[in-house]
This record gives structure tokens, sequence and C-alpha cells, in this order.
């Protein structure tokens, strides 16, 4: 199987035990390799941030740098929440759509709280 290289700039710079590979008289610290990474890209959230600190601003720049405020309005603004209410619903949890914005709530089945297309929101 395949490994994947931690994509930190820095990742090579940690001296943790498990980087310090080769034989006696030429170990080096070496990129982490994994078949899985936890963290997408990288091996740990140092690296992550590592890579983000070198190339975060050139990364926004080249996919599109956002110049004007974005608005989250009262239609889009609907959040599925849950509660438990022992005394109401039998010790189930009790499903409902939040509207953020005007406080508004509306029952919600667990079908439809389960379902990742069943939104109120209008896009
Ligand atoms: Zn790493």
């Amino acid at each position: 199987m395949a490994l994947k290289y931690c994509q930190g700039p820095e990742c090579h710079t940690y001296t943790t035990k498990d980087r310090l590979k080769g034989m006696k008289g030429s170990k080096t610290y070496q990129t982490r390799r994994r078949s899985f990474l936890v963290y997408g890209e990288f091996c740990d959230t140092r690296c992550y941030n590592d890579w983000f600190n070198k190339y975060g601003t050139q990364a926004v720049n080249h996919f599109g740098r956002l110049k004007e405020v974005k608005h989250l309005t009262e239609e889009n603004a609907w959040d599925k929440r849950y509660r438990w209410d022992y005394e109401r619903n039998n010790g189930e949890a009790q499903h409902y759509y939040l509207n953020t914005i005007t406080r508004e709530q509306r029952p919600l089945t667990k079908a439809q709280y389960d379902d990742t297309n069943y939104t109120l929101n209008e896009r």
C-alpha cells in the first residue's frame, strides 16, 4: 500500500523518535509517512499550521480572495437541533429546526433530522 507523505514543510525538523530513521551512523530525521494521515495531508496540527503559515496567503489568492462581506439571511438561517425533554417526549430526543436569526422553531421528525438533503434553507 502506498504511503502518503506529510506535506508539512517542517515535519522532518521535529525530533521525535518515530521520525529518526536509517542505519546507525547515517540516521536522519525524516518527514512522516503514513498509509492514512489523520489531518488529510498532514500528520498533526503542527504540520497543518506550518503549511498554512507558509502557503495560506498564496492559497487564498489562488482559489479566490473574499472581497466583500457575505450574509447569512433569515431564509437560510435554519439550523437542525435536538434536545432531551423527558417529561414531554418519553425520554426520546426532540428534533426541531431553529432559525438562528428570528429564533422561530419548527418541529422536525427524526427522519428529517437525519436526512442531509432535507432543509428549510433556500440554498
Ligand atoms: Zn508532519
